[in-house]
């Protein structure tokens, strides 16, 4: 989502003459996009800023600002405190950071934090380098508010970007050579613009280029319907791939999450996809440790993953975030137990996708392919639709952007590798030319 918003970001700014510096120390303005999900995140970004202050003493006329949900959350700290930055813009306010810059460069502070009902930079182009995979923003918000969740605080609430402008912008990436769009969203299947819902919005996008592959993340539990997955049955350029956050196994803990879901009902969704589409891969996000959880709880989320099976997961610590209505709740499970309870989840996990990639070898995948292996330039890489990575030894006729087939031949936890077997569809830069 940072990601995507840094290109809206650019888009605004190339407008208004910037260009992106090579380097940090040729930047008269660097702008940090941040995240409040975990403290760690914070935590992170302090210590960035901490060297950036270093740099601006030896320049100080650099302006340092802070953009995303923590200049929403931490304003006052960041400004006023400890004087780290020039300027904090929140999520909601990127079409005034030229002009909060230009504060900032005439010696004031730039603070721009209010939240929008109504803002989805439906019009605003991102700036995008060429490529082949793109992110299209197309909600922003949420209203969900899960008791340990910050997003509905630092985001504001949930508004949707008009259909037409999402397939307009796709219409001009799969000109420009794009192979892959995820549309993004906190809860992207809540998606609601004009009488249109998310199935709506993914059959439209889905028909602009049938070699356009369409993805989406992260859905809601509650708000995947049977025509989402009837639509991403229907279209082979919807990836059967789809990432559902469960957090927790345990109905208890997940009632104190104000998740808004059994674990029966996430299991109907399940086995409603299985039934659609027996190909069909899941991801999930899984907090451990959540206030109250005991033995029991963390052995519900175990019996969740063995029944699942799930292709990989985030799997997290909780951490108590201010504001929440878990920061309320005693935060009681000792940091040990959180710990030893996460690394049960994570190994589980590595030796479920490990089986699940042997269970490959010998099957043939079509793949996009991305280009060079990061290890070695004698091997492409690319991505099934289940978004695992495939290498694969490099072919003469083979470019990025290619779909080619592979026969799996060798399997880790997180990668596969398999050998070249036929194209399927060369790149095309205009979409009309391929056939
Ligand atoms: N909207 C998505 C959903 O509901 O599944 C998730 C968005 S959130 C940015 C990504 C993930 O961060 C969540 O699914 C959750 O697992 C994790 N997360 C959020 N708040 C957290 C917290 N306080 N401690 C630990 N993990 C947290
Ligand atoms: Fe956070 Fe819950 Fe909203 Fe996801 S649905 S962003 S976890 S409040």
């Amino acid at each position: 989502m940072n990601f995507a918003d840094t290109e809206v970001v650019l888009g605004i700014l190339k407008a208004k003459g910037y260009e992106i510096a090579q380097t940090l120390e040729q930047a008269n303005v660097v702008l940090v996009n941040t995240c409040s999900i975990r403290e760690n995140a914070e935590q992170r970004i302090y210590g960035r800023l901490g060297n950036l202050k270093t740099l601006k003493e030896g320049k100080p006329d650099m302006i340092i600002g802070v953009l995303g949900c923590m200049a929403e959350r931490l304003r006052k700290d960041l400004i006023e405190e400890k004087k780290m930055v020039d300027l904090v813009v929140g999520p909601d306010e990127y079409r005034r950071l030229p002009e909060y810059i230009d504060i900032a460069f005439h010696g004031d502070k730039g603070i721009g934090v209010r939240l929008s009902k109504t803002e989805t930079y439906d019009d605003i182009v991102p700036y995008r380098e060429d490529g082949l995979q793109a992110w299209i923003s197309v909600m922003r918000g949420c209203d969900k508010f899960c008791t340990y969740c910050v997003v509905p605080f630092t985001r504001g609430r949930e508004r949707s970007r008009s259909l037409l402008s999402i397939v307009d912008e796709i219409k001009v990436l799969s000109a420009r050579g794009f192979r892959e769009v995820t549309l993004l969203g906190q809860n992207v299947n809540s998606y609601s613009c004009e009488g249109y819902d998310f199935a709506d919005l993914m059959e439209a996008c889905a028909i602009v280029d049938p070699f356009v592959r369409i993805r989406f993340s992260t859905s809601h539990p509650q708000d995947l319907s049977m025509k989402l997955l009837q639509t991403i049955a229907r279209y082979d350029n919807i990836c059967k791939y789809i990432h559902l956050p469960v957090q927790s196994g345990s109905n208890r803990i997940l009632e104190l999450m104000n998740r808004t879901y059994t674990i029966e009902k996430y299991y109907e969704i399940i086995d409603a996809a299985r039934e659609l589409m027996p190909d069909v891969s899941f991801s999930t996000d899984i907090i451990a440790g959540f206030p109250t959880e005991t033995w029991e709880d963390h052995l519900e989320t175990i019996k969740v993953m063995e029944r699942v099976r799930y292709d990989g997961a985030y799997m997290f610590k909780y951490s108590p975030r201010e504001g929440t209505k878990a920061y309320k709740m005693p935060d009681d499970v000792p940091e040990g137990v959180k710990g030893k309870r996460l690394q049960d989840i994570i190994d589980l996990q590595h030796s479920i996708s490990s089986e699940l990639n042997q269970k490959l070898i010998g099957k043939s995948e079509v793949i996009l392919v991305e280009g060079e292996s990061k290890k070695s330039g004698a091997f492409f890489a690319g991505r099934t639709d289940s978004n695992k990575m495939v290498i694969f030894p490099r072919q003469q006729n083979v470019e990025a952007g290619d779909y080619i087939t592979v026969t799996i031949n060798r399997g880790t936890s997180a990668t596969l590798f398999g050998d070249y077997t036929g194209i399927v569809a060369k790149r095309a830069v205009n979409s009309s030319d391929v056939a």
